[in-house]
């Protein structure tokens, strides 16, 4: 569904299903941004108070930490909310409306 790490593809390459319709906009980041601070800033906390690492590899090991989950979850989060739109037919993918 995606060529390259976030870009939509026009079709399917599969089904040729129409994706173009989607409208992902910024919801991957902000879901991606929602989790990992959400899972992370908790960690920071009890590694913290648990164990007091050094400030230097307290401070690298998140850093890895958050920007690693974050490049795994983003463009998995795109592909989720794009198969979201497709399943609700959002935005035109389910063609056009029948004319009553
Ligand atoms: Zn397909």
């Amino acid at each position: 569904m995606l060529s390259g790490y976030l870009t939509v593809r026009q079709s399917c390459p599969v089904c040729a299903e129409p994706l173009h319709h989607q409208r992902a906009d910024d919801g991957p980041a902000y879901l991606t941004i929602l989790i990992v601070g959400h899972l992370m800033a908790p960690l920071l906390l009890f590694v913290f108070t648990h164990w007091r690492p050094e400030p230097l590899m307290l401070a690298t090991a998140f850093t890895v930490g958050t920007v690693g989950l974050s490049l795994y979850l983003l463009p998995r989060l795109k592909g989720a909310m794009v198969g979201l739109q497709w399943a609700k037919r959002m935005h035109g993918f389910g063609g056009a409306l029948p004319v009553e």
